[in-house]
This record gives C-alpha cells, sequence and structure tokens, in this order.
C-alpha cells in the first residue's frame, strides 16, 4: 500500500477543549471553531468528538459548512456562521437551523425579510477591518437589533497571538463601548483571546486552532500525525543528481528513500530542500523538489531502512513545519490533502 497515513487524534482534540475551556470562569461557555472542514481534519469527526467532549456551540465559515456539522451533532446544538447571510442562504440556514452573524445592515435587510424570526447574532468590527459592522453603522441600527434579541455579540482580535500588542486592548475597549448594557451575550476570544485572560472572555469563547494543536496554544497535544510510506530505496553516489530539475547534487555517496506523498497532498513545493522527515528518531532530510505524488529523502542516517518516514509527528508539529516556510500551522492543517487514509484514534 503507498497511500500515506493521517492519524487524528480525537482524544487529544478533546483534551485540548478541555484544557482551553479550563482557562475561562466556570460560567463561561467554550465554544468550538470548526470552520474550513474542522481546520482540515474532517468537521463532522470533530464536531462529535468536541460535543462528546461537552463543547454546546459551534462556528463555521461559511453556511454549507453547517450542513457537515448539524449531521454530526444533532439538531439542538447551535451552529454559527461567521459570514452571516448571503444572498441564496436561506433555505439551507433555515434547514440547517444556523445562525448567520450578521455582518452590515444589508445582511441584517436581507435576514429579516427572508428569515422573520430565524435566530441571528452580529458581528462587529472593533478595528481588523474584515467583517462585521463599524461603529457607526451598528450606531444606527442597534436599537431595532437589540429589539429582537439577538443570540450573540461578537468581534474578532486582530493580533490576539501577540499578547503584549496594544491593538488588543484598543479592540476590547471598542467592542465594550459598542456592547455594554446591551444584555445579548457577547463572544471576542478565539484561541489567542482566550489566553489574553478574563478580560476578554465575556460569555462565550470560541477557539480553533488551539483545539487542533496549534499555536498560539503552547499547551496543546499534537493531534495530527502524518506517516508516509517509502515505495522504495536506492544507493545515490556522491556527484549524482536526485529529481527534478537536478536541483539536489549528492555531496557524498547515500541511501535516498523515494516516499509516497507530494504537493497534491498539500506537503508544498516550497519545502523542496528544506524540510525534514523522521525515520523514529532519526532526522533525515529532504533532498531534492517535492514533486506531485513523491518525495525523496536521504535517509543514510537511519541504522535501518525504514518503511515508513514521520513528516509530522512527535518530532516535528505543524508549526514547527509550518516555520520551514515562513507559514502558520493553520494553513499546513487546513492544506492537508484528500489522498491520505485518516485514521480517527
Ligand atoms: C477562525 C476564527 C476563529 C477561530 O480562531 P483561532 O485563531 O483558530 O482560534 C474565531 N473567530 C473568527 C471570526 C474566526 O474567523
Amino acid at each position: 500500500m503507498a497511500q500515506a497515513l493521517l492519524q487524528i487524534d480525537l482524544s487529544a482534540l478533546q483534551a485540548n477543549w478541555r484544557a482551553l475551556d479550563a482557562r475561562s470562569e466556570p460560567g463561561i461557555e467554550t465554544a468550538a471553531t470548526v470552520k474550513a472542514n474542522g481546520y482540515g481534519l474532517g468537521a463532522g469527526h470533530v464536531a462529535h468528538a468536541l460535543a462528546h467532549a461537552g463543547a454546546r456551540r459551534f462556528f463555521v465559515a461559511i453556511a454549507e459548512e453547517g450542513l457537515a456539522v448539524r449531521a454530526a451533532i444533532g439538531p439542538d446544538l447551535p451552529v454559527h456562521v461567521y459570514g452571516g447571510h448571503m444572498e441564496g442562504d436561506a433555505r439551507i440556514l433555515h434547514e440547517a437551523g444556523l445562525i448567520p452573524m450578521l455582518n452590515s445592515v444589508e445582511q441584517l435587510t436581507r435576514h429579516l425579510e427572508a428569515l422573520p424570526g430565524h435566530p441571528f447574532g452580529i458581528q462587529l468590527d472593533s478595528g481588523m477591518n474584515r467583517l462585521g459592522m463599524e461603529p457607526a453603522e451598528w450606531a444606527s441600527v442597534a436599537q431595532i437589533v437589540l429589539a429582537q434579541n439577538p443570540v450573540l455579540l461578537m468581534s474578532h482580535l486582530a493580533c490576539a497571538d501577540e499578547t503584549g500588542h496594544p491593538m488588543n486592548a484598543a479592540q476590547l475597549a471598542q467592542f465594550v463601548e459598542m456592547t455594554e448594557g446591551t444584555g445579548a451575550p457577547r463572544s471576542l476570544a478565539a484561541t489567542g483571546g482566550v489566553l489574553l485572560g478574563p478580560d476578554y472572555h465575556f460569555e462565550i469563547t470560541r477557539p480553533g486552532i488551539g483545539l487542533y494543536g496549534g499555536a498560539p496554544f503552547a499547551d496543546a497535544r499534537a493531534v495530527v500525525r502524518l506517516s508516509i510510506p517509502v515505495i522504495q530505496i536506492r544507493e545515490v553516489l556522491q556527484g549524482e543528481s536526485v529529481g527534478y530539475g537536478n536541483s539536489f547534487i549528492a555531496p557524498r555517496d547515500m541511501r535516498v528513500a523515494t516516499i509516497a506523498a507530494g504537493y497534491a497532498d498539500g506537503i508544498q513545493r516550497a519545502l523542496s530542500g528544506r524540510a525534514t522527515l523522521w525515520a523514529g528518531d532519526i532526522a533525515c532530510p529532504l533532498v531534492g523538489r517535492v514533486s506531485m505524488d513523491l518525495l525523496t529523502v536521504d535517509v543514510s542516517a537511519a541504522p535501518e531502512p525504514p518503511e515508513w518516514l514521520d513528516l509530522l509527528g512527535p518530532h516535528q508539529g505543524i508549526d514547527d513545519l509550518a516555520d520551514v516556510i515562513g507559514t502558520i500551522g493553520y494553513e499546513i492543517l487546513t492544506g492537508l490533502g484528500q489522498r491520505y487514509a485518516r485514521h480517527y484514534l
């Protein structure tokens, strides 16, 4: 079998949710962000496991993503949509019982016309300038909105992974100014906001990346392991080339393993010549270019010819791999391809 194996540790996911939940006071609800197919790990599996751990509320990015989550958790728990209510969403919002987080007066109008009486929340812009109503826009409709009992008022922090960044306090102050005294439940904190402390927690937190084992939640347990089978091993003599473009020339005689995954599996081509794989505890450098279905790896340091090499595992987490090419763990996770055998533990 030449199918790489992606192991997804749902008990680690659950432990991460409990650990983040424990960072806020007991009365504060810890929801879960499961957008982008549960950060690439399978929204249904992830949501089901988190509901078992105690999560009672979920967030997705677009309405279509809510279907898999709804199917996994049953009819009762709220599922919110960050993207709000877009043209054509009414049916899916209604049928899957999703709660749009309305981002503008335009979305508010659309929602009240298309689905009167259907629950909604409001997303406010506290300074990030990405989604949500601006302060003046909110002021113009707040009274009307509040009379309709929005289920949640939320905003999102731009710099929550940088503890000392002045933007955090500025956004907090703006959010408080926009929501204080409304009586509606509030949410400001994703993973970074949970870690910033109680001022940022309000009634509901909604972490994502920390659940999946990523920074900035330093105490997270790793959730994924990616093991790639060796197809063949050859001796490469000093001066011979390996792979496309002859980009690697062997500086000495070496043993090179060709393994069954490549950029089609989300292993970015930018990792060419830069990544490290692991044969158990032995570091083995990737040599030459990442191709579509294959990687070539110098396994000379391994005492036995390995049958599998780990790209993600105990020696290299998602953020370690991300650092090699200047990206973030979020992108590593959500880029994981569809060709892996996915085993849920
Ligand atoms: C993605 C997202 C989250 C979750 O953020 P993490 O950094 O993954 O915890 C929360 N809120 C909004 C609006 C988001 O887009």
